[in-house]
Parts: structure tokens; sequence; C-alpha cells
């Protein structure tokens, strides 16, 4: 008996999703750790400073993302990109106009690393999702599967890397956390462990419940992140994805892993694609050190 292209593909697309059924059964999610670092924001009292940013920007070292506004130059970047880690976004509804800071969300089970193959994104000291750009190819494919779209490649530069928060852990050998939270004047932004700051989520409600609607973004949405938010109008206005509890890598991973199941070819080309990225990435900087 022969067969038609049609049952061809069918018996494929069989496969493929008993592969991916199969894939997504055996994922366990990853919760969060005690220990996790994060930070609680706070939209009732946020005034819209940026004292937050511009500390972000002074503690990573980020040059400013200047905008001719009124004929003056401001650091006023528009959302995260290839210089700013934290942003103070403005929202607004019928009745309500207010501000959001955006950051990475530090996610318990990060979407971004699930789906790097090399490892340059992964979970770090207290749950911190961080970078190491020397195993990173460029690939921007945790650009892609973040559901915050928070990652932002350097697109501008001789030797781009990704860039996104990672809880200034740069700083904590110095008895430092989050420059951000550190300068807040209003405790809009505050930082410490992701119970420390559930707990000090859930004081806030239970004072002022009328203040507040929607409860605690990140306590279960995309399977918790470590970054969480209070707000006065739900979080629609806000932008943040109506996620639901399952983490976003339960997805990812279920295609990707039905795709490659058995595929030993691409990861080969990816291992090639790899090298030549990184045998290039230190070319760029050699070439950078030589030249200062
Ligand atoms: S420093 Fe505090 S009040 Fe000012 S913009 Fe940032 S979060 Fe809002
Ligand atoms: S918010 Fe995006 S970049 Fe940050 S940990 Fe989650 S998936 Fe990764
Ligand atoms: S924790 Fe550090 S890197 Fe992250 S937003 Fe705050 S200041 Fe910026």
């Amino acid at each position: 008996m022969t067969m038609t292209r049609r049952g061809a593909l069918k018996v494929l697309g069989a496969a493929a999703g008993a592969a991916a059924v199969t894939t997504a059964e055996a994922r366990t999610p990853k919760p969060s750790g005690p220990d996790d670092l994060g930070l609680l924001f706070d939209a009732t009292r946020c005034v819209g400073c940026r004292a937050c940013s511009i500390a972000c920007r002074d503690a990573n070292g980020l040059a400013p993302d200047v905008a001719m506004i009124g004929g003056a130059p401001y650091d006023a970047p528009a959302d995260l990109n290839g210089s700013t880690l934290s942003v103070i976004r403005q929202w607004s509804t019928e009745s309500e106009t207010g501000y959001l800071k955006a950051q990475c969300m530090h996610c318990a089970d990060p979407a971004c690393s699930s789906v790097c193959m090399m490892g340059a994104l992964h979970k770090g000291k207290r749950g911190v999702v961080q970078y190491d750009v020397d195993r990173c190819v460029g690939c921007r494919n945790c650009q892609i599967a973040c559901p915050f779209n928070v990652p932002k490649f350097q697109w501008a530069s001789a030797s781009p890397k990704i860039i996104k928060c990672e809880l200034c852990r740069h700083r904590w050998d110095q008895g430092k956390g989050p420059a951000c939270a550190e300068v807040c004047p209003r405790g809009a932004v505050v930082s410490g462990s992701r119970p420390e700051l559930l707990a000090e989520a859930k004081r806030r409600l239970a004072a002022k419940p009328a203040a507040y609607q929607g409860g605690i973004y990140g306590e279960t949405q995309g399977g918790g992140t470590a970054c969480l938010y209070l707000s006065p109008v739900g979080f629609a206005p806000f932008g943040l994805p109506a996620l639901g509890n399952e983490p976003a890598p339960a997805l990812v991973e279920t295609v990707q892993h039905a795709i490659y199941q058995g595929a030993f070819a691409p990861m080969v080309l990816f291992g090639t694609f790899a090298i030549v990225a990184w045998k290039n990435r230190h070319a760029v900087t050699a070439a950078e050190e030589n030249d200062s």
C-alpha cells in the first residue's frame, strides 16, 4: 500500500503531537526558592520621578538614552532597549493615570533560559536570571521566548550582547542590593526575598483593600516571578500579559523538544554556529582592545 502526501503529513503530525504530549507530561515546573531576590513595585505609591531608572543606569554603567523634549535633552527612553535595563512607563484608564516600572521579572521558571541552548541565560544565586556573554551566540531566542519582552540586543554595538536587569548582582559583594529600590523616595519599589515581598504586598493589601485591584501580579502568573506588582486599577492597563499559572517554558520546551526529538543534525549545525559566533566575538573584542 502506498501512502499519499496528506497521509504522510497526518502520520508526522500525530507523531509530533504524541511527542509533544509526552514532553509536556514529563516536564516538572521549577518553583521559586525561599531566598530568591526580587522587587515589589506598588503603583499606588509611584510618582514617576524616574530616580529608579537613573540609579539603575548609574549602577550598571549605561549611557543615557537622550531625546529632545521641548527643545531640551532628557534621558527619557520610551522602553527597555540596548542601554536601558529599567524604565518607567505611563499608563492611563478613563479616570486614572499613573506609572509602571518595567524590568526583568526574574521568573521562577524562565522561558528565556529554557530556550537558550548555550546556557548564556541561566538561574544563578538567589534565583537571579543572569547572563553570561561568553556563552551567548546572539541567536536572540530569549527575546522571542520572554513573555514580558525584556531581553534587548545591542544592535548598535560592534560586539553586541543581550542586556537585561540582573538585580544588580555585581553590587552584592559590596553589601549593596538593587540600586533602583535604594533610591525610591516613596517606597514604590522595594527589594527583598520573594517571601518577604509577598508578605509585604499582602500587608499593604490588607491595610488598604480599597486602594488596590487585581491582587498581586507575579504571585502565580507564568509560574510565579520574583518581581511582584500591586495596582490601583488591575493589570490590563499596565500592559502586563494575562498569563495563566503555568510557566511559559512548558509550551516552549514542548514545541522545541517535539521538533528536535532525535534530530542530531540541527544540534551539530547549532554547535558549529556557536563556535563561529564565539570566535567572531573574541576577534572583535581583541580588535577593540588593540585599538584602545
Ligand atoms: S523612584 Fe520610586 S516614585 Fe520615582 S519613578 Fe521610581 S518607583 Fe516611581
Ligand atoms: S522576564 Fe523574560 S527575561 Fe526576565 S526571567 Fe522572565 S523570561 Fe527571562
Ligand atoms: S535591580 Fe539593578 S539592574 Fe535591576 S532594575 Fe533595579 S537598578 Fe536596574
